[in-house]
């Protein structure tokens, strides 16, 4: 006799009935309720969330000024149209971006719904500004999935059968110091990238026709490889002395993950444009364009905007989860989580060599899985049966990667210490058993 499906088997059954092949699913995991870094499933299971929805809950689920401000504006008005008729809470969260991620003398912001669209903007941006058409992006590179966005995009296996892809867009190495460095120290491995980036100058495209660089400071798909300072110096230089656009996609490492509100403040060097979306809005879809002025100023009316665009609620989200953000100092938190976090990884890594690489910055941590401690054998294997462990033990994880063989933490920056240890310990057990220690 065949028992009665439980709430959540139930839901995902009729997922596969009605829902579009290619959206993928993780965890067969399914939602009833959500606070802070707990997901309680639709049979009232209690799940730990080191997802965070794709990076999107730094400030936790739910987090109850964000409830409040969402439901007060809701009692307000829903929609006019930022263009058509404006409103303050627009206006106010351009001015508090402004004023927390500065772009030169003067920043100037437009607001939008969701990653891929910051990014197409950034891009639209940025050729009306210097009036040339080129792009240069990286490999291990995650922009979204609008057509220029997935163009930007490294993956292969994101994008069969979708092009053709958008022209003039040419790709770098990106400077993956775990996994190509070999032999060579860092600062040797690093001037030779430079020296690549400045040879594309002669064999990739004309740089006279290269409107900007885009890339992610930390790259957050490609498995958490951040970029090391010298080359970002490079780069700024490099960009400069063209007349490029440098533009950052902070989409996944913005609003505390790393302990700043965007990743390119750790390294002191401005963008001329940059990116954010994601747990900017807590879960709301807001996202936006930052950039110096007199570049943003380039975009000619009617080439930019769209219906949507800062819809009032999101406004309101964004602008009570920054405000809690600044309450509860979320950045500070994050620095006191990763370390925490880096410490424990690093611990296990000592008696597991098939844990190849612990790395990143503030709470934006990864673990790096490869066969015979050697940085070019990537191991998805191990990663993927370590997931699905942790999964069956009720935390949630993610992973990244070319290669898929690389675990991310992206955990509510909120998290009390009784779940982060919960979660850890799934982690650590998960991962001793999975290789046998
Ligand atoms: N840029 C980066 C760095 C991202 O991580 C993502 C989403 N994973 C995007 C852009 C696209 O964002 P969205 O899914 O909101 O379009």
């Amino acid at each position: 006799m065949i028992g009665k499906l439980s709430k959540s088997q139930e839901l995902l059954n009729r997922r596969k009935e009605s829902v579009a092949n290619g959206v993928g699913i993780f965890n067969n995991a399914t939602v009833k309720d959500a606070k802070g870094a707990i997901i309680i499933d639709a049979d009232g299971r209690e799940l730990i969330d080191f997802a965070g929805g794709i990076g999107v809950v730094n400030a936790g689920h739910c987090p109850e000024p964000v409830v409040a401000a969402i439901r007060e504006q809701a009692g307000k008005y829903l929609h006019t149209s930022f263009n058509v008729v404006t409103y303050e809470p627009y206006i106010e969260l351009c001015e508090e971006l402004a004023e927390i991620l500065p772009h030169g003398e003067k920043t100037k912001v437009m607001l939008v719904s969701t990653g891929a669209e910051a990014v197409e903007n950034a891009i639209k941006i940025a050729r009306q500004a210097t009036k040339r058409p080129a792009v240069i992006c990286y490999t291990g590179a995650y922009h979204g999935r609008t057509m220029m966005a997935m163009t930007l995009t490294s993956k292969i296996s994101y994008k069969y059968d979708c092009g053709p892809f958008a022209p003039e867009v040419y790709r770098l190495p990106f400077p993956n110091v775990y996994r190509y460095k070999g032999s060579r120290g860092e600062a040797t491995f690093v001037k030779e990238e430079l020296k690549r980036l400045h040879e594309s100058a002669l064999n990739l495209v004309d740089v006279k026709n290269v409107a900007a660089i885009i890339l992610e400071p930390i790259q957050g798909e490609g498995g958490f490889n951040a970029i090391p300072q010298k080359y970002l110096e490079g780069l700024r230089a490099f960009c400069d002395e063209h007349g490029i656009m440098l533009i950052m996609d902070e989409v996944q490492s913005g609003f505390c993950r790393t302990g700043h509100w965007a990743s390119w403040q750790h390294y002191g060097i401005q963008p001329d444009i940059s990116t954010y979306a994601k747990s900017m809005g807590s879960g709301l879809p807001i996202a936006a364009v930052v950039g110096r002025a007199e570049v943003m100023d380039a975009a000619a009316s009617g080439s930019i905007g769209g219906t949507y665009i800062g819809s009032p609620v999101c406004c309101a989200a964004a602008l009570a989860t920054i405000k809690y953000m600044k309450k509860i100092n979320l950045n500070q938190k994050a620095k006191v989580l990763g370390t925490d976090i880096k410490r424990r990884l690093k611990n296990l890594k000592k008696v597991c060599p098939e844990i190849g690489d612990v790395r990143g910055i503030g709470a934006m941590i990864a673990i790096e899985f490869v066969k015979n401690n050697d940085p070019s054998q990537p191991d998805a294997d191990l990663c993927s049966k370590i997931v699905e462990g942790c999964s069956e033990n009720g935390l949630i994880l993610l992973s990244a990667g070319t290669h898929k063989n690389i675990i991310r933490i992206l955990s509510p920056l909120v998290i009390t210490q009784q779940h982060l240890d919960k979660g850890m310990t799934i982690l650590e057990n998960e991962i001793k058993k999975a290789t046998k220690k």
